[in-house]
């Protein structure tokens, strides 16, 4: 019976989901509207932090009449939340049941973040969005083949498990590998699975095309790659669409808002769930950017009644696009994320150096498969790198021996060491890797 329920709940918010993306703007902001003036009524009555705000305030929540209105409530400081989560957990009925996830912590700190049980699955219906480019690629199989290169965190396993015990639908034809297992294994897994689709970590799949193109290993083309979790360079995109010949494709969600943006056919970025999920673009004041400006991604879920989050500071940076997108999609596009998930280098002379700037240095070496640069004091850095084979690892290090002392000062004292792998243990620490870092 649960599981009927359940299915006809998924199924409800099925109506439509296809569609929507390619319909008219006022219609995706009216649902928008609608969604944002549902949520802020929600937390005014049953969520501790906004109901005190409001009284506060003295703020009839019905003048928040729609996103544009999302100003005038306060922006959340991630701190905030992350001490005191259940300031911001819905006392309702609608939260009753609801399951609780971990965010990875990527700064040491994890949050408590509550979905409520209809959300969790209406996320299903909601999926057919994000699917139907993937399918439109993969050659329109309903349920293309899937390997799934990723760790089995106890939020994914919650996900699944909340979905077989709630529904009876069919669900994707997913073949999960972990990515600890060796290089080798997983060439096994494509090559026996054959699938038409590819999805994994950016940073993995970087490292894991880098590996196959520099050992010259026969691997199994998929139809389409699919990123998630971290961010891949445009260029890295570019290198892996054409030596492998998939398309790349990525997503863009947290365990804050599970729906956010997706890319299309085109991938021109990221199309936004507008109406499940405002996304604002903040400059360091506070200020709207400007569109085509970066800022910082600031999310409003408008679809989670648990955990209520409004103008919640992503730390991710990101812009809006001008442009409409060439797919006829209405949804707004955001550029691809920039990440938190490398620092700033002050170096001795007084600038500041962009971590970007340190991956053009190793650019263009195929014998290097991935690097973490760690900078200890201004002028003292620890470079380690995985390389190819023991033999590529001399000339490997003075290249970049030369090129990093270009960007880092000739002063700079750099100690390099060569290494088998990296991010691995420090991943499942922390869920993300950072190729630099600073530790001033
Ligand atoms: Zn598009």
């Amino acid at each position: 019976m649960k599981r009927i329920l359940g299915s006809l709940t998924v199924l409800a918010h099925m109506r439509g989901q296809k569609r929507l993306p390619y319909g008219s703007r006022p219609d995706i902001e009216a649902a928008r509207d609608a969604r944002v003036r549902a949520m802020v009524l929600h937390a005014a009555r049953s969520v501790p932090h906004y109901r005190e705000w409001f009284a506060r305030e003295g703020l009839d929540p019905r003048a928040i009449r729609g996103a544009e209105d999302l100003v005038r409530l306060p922006l959340l400081a991630r701190d905030t939340v992350r001490s005191d989560p259940r300031r911001f957990l819905s006392e309702s009925r609608a939260a009753q049941g609801a399951l609780t996830f971990l965010t990875s912590g990527s700064t040491g700190a994890p949050l408590e973040v509550h979905h409520d049980r209809t959300s969790l699955l209406a996320n299903i219906a909601y999926g057919e969005r994000e699917r139907a480019p993937v399918i439109a690629l993969t050659g329109g199989a309903f349920r293309p083949r899937e390997l799934y290169v990723g760790y089995e965190t106890s939020n994914f396993r919650k996900v699944i498990a909340f979905y077989a015990a709630n529904t009876r639908l069919p669900r994707p034809k997913r073949r999960p590998v972990s990515m600890t297992a060796p290089f080798e294994e997983i060439v096994a897994a494509l090559n026996a699975e054959k699938p038409d689709l590819l999805t994994a970590y950016g940073g993995f799949l970087d490292v894991f095309y880098r590996t196959v193109a520099a050992r010259g290993v026969a691997v199994h083309a998929p139809k389409v790659v699919m990123y998630m979790g971290e961010r891949l360079p445009p260029e890295r995109r570019a290198w892996i669409e054409t030596e492998v010949g998939a398309r790349v494709l990525s997503r863009y969600c947290s365990v804050e808002a599970f729906k956010v943006g997706y890319f299309c056919e085109a991938g021109t970025g990221f199309h936004l769930h507008d109406d499940l999920c405002h996304v604002r673009i903040l400059r360091p004041d506070g200020s709207e950017a400007a569109l085509g400006e970066e800022g910082e991604i600031v999310i409003s879920n408008l679809v989670n009644r648990a955990t209520v989050l409004l103008n919640y500071p992503t730390g991710d940076m990101a812009a809006l696009r001008a442009e409409a997108c060439a797919c006829g999609r209405s949804l707004r596009v955001m550029s691809e994320v920039q990440g938190r998930l490398e620092d700033m280098l002050p170096l001795a002379s007084g600038e500041t150096l962009h971590p970007r700037a340190i991956w053009a240095a190793f650019k263009d070496d195929r014998a290097v498969l991935q690097y973490q640069l760690t900078q200890h004091a201004l002028d003292r850095f620890e470079l380690k790198l995985v390389t190819a084979d023991d033999a590529s690892f001399p000339a490997s290090r003075e290249r970049a021996l030369d090129r990093l002392r270009l960007l880092l000062g000739r002063s700079a004292a750099i100690e390099v060491t060569r290494h088998a792998e990296l991010g691995r243990s420090e991943r499942e620490r922390s869920g993300k890797f950072r190729a630099v870092e600073s530790r001033i």
